[in-house]
């Protein structure tokens, strides 16, 4: 039996993939920075919590990385931890390089100081390759971030290529454009759309304000991105991959999939609000994953109208 240790389990993409490797029959071990406080709500969500170990562990801490490394001699390290979301990253710019960069560097250290046999998977982000002007972006394409996010995340993809070449390790990143699920946390605008036009139409709520929705991504359903992580690390070779769907819409089009998924409008009930405006954005996101079809066999099934459907089916059923 395989042990994977997932650090920062109770997120999104941590509940989805424990649920993943469970299934393929991995011991699996998560972190937390605080698991005595942390809810983990998602892991009791998707019905989990009970089958996985939990541990604390801060990735910004050297000692409690190599402890935790050491006590679960792990075969597969997955880095799903750290400060995720690029809006606060402009007012916590310190606390998120530190938990992306230093995090992912110190994992990598410690991995490296143990000289145990491990596969390590970093969650990178299609955040990195800032404004490609409507130009696919790929595992060639060069990085522009344009928030602190996408500098810290830049910064982690560099120390796990180093670490790659200089020391040999097994050790890739998955550059991810957006992916959603009913797991996302409200703080996104993806789930914020969702519940707000749950909530109009219900009638608790009048209207729902967004910053800047001419902006354009590619968004995917998380529970497959997940199964490309774990894909990345059954291969031969540790490489990088970009995963999305390869379609692009505007944030406009989610609002308004939304919307019609509750009989709504969007037109009627959505405001302008500039103070939500990020300092600096990107204007579109586009991918190109053709080396995830081709090398790993992975291809997105479900695109954004499926991925809205989705989201909103799941926040009626909550709300019912
Ligand atoms: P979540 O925000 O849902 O989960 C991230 C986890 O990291 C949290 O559960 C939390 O665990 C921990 N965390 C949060 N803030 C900090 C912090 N300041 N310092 C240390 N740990 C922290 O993220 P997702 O599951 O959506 O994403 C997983 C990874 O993939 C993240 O690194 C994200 O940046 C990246 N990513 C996500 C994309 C997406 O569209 N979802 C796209 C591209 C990349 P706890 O509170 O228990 O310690």
């Amino acid at each position: 039996m395989k042990t994977a240790l997932i650090c920062g389990i109770s997120g999104q993409d941590g509940a989805y993939l424990a649920e993943l490797l469970l299934n393929k029959g991995y011991a699996v071990c998560g972190t937390s920075r605080d698991a005595q406080m942390s809810s983990f709500g998602n892991l009791k969500r998707l019905g989990i919590y009970d089958r996985v170990k939990l541990q604390s562990m801060s990735l910004t801490d050297f000692r409690s990385v190599l402890q935790v490394l050491t006590q679960v001699k792990p075969d597969e390290v997955y880095n799903l931890a750290g400060q995720s979301s690029v809006g606060l990253s402009f007012e916590q710019p310190v606390e998120t390089l530190d938990s992306i960069a230093r995090g992912t560097l110190n994992l990598l250290e410690a991995i490296r100081f143990t000289g145990a046999k491990i596969k390590f998977y970093n969650a990178g982000s299609s955040e990195c390759f800032g404004d490609t002007h409507g130009d696919p972006a790929d595992e060639n394409t060069p990085f522009r971030p344009r928030s602190p996010y996408a500098v810290a995340k830049s910064a982690a993809f560099w120390e796990v290529a180093n670490y790659r070449e200089a020391y040999g390790l097994f050790a890739c990143s998955g550059i991810l454009f957006n992916h959603e699920s009913p797991l996302r946390p409200s703080r996104f605008v993806t789930q914020k759309i969702v519940r707000g036009a749950c909530a109009i139409a219900a009638g608790t709520e009048d209207k729902l304000y967004l910053g800047d929705i001419s902006v354009r991504r590619d968004w995917g359903w998380a529970p497959e991105y997940v199964e490309a992580m774990y894909l990345m690390l059954q291969q031969e070779e540790a490489e990088d991959y970009a995963i999305a769907t390869g379609e692009t819409s505007s944030l406009q089009d989610f609002v308004k999939t939304a919307f019609e998924c509750v009989g709504l409008n969007w037109e009627d009930c959505v405001e302008t609000d500039k103070s939500l405006y990020r300092p600096t954005d990107i204007a579109v996101g586009r991918a190109n994953p053709a080396k995830a079809k081709q090398k790993l066999g992975w291809e997105a099934k479900f695109k954004m109208p499926d991925v809205v459907r989705m989201m909103v089916e799941a926040q009626r059923d909550r709300m019912e």
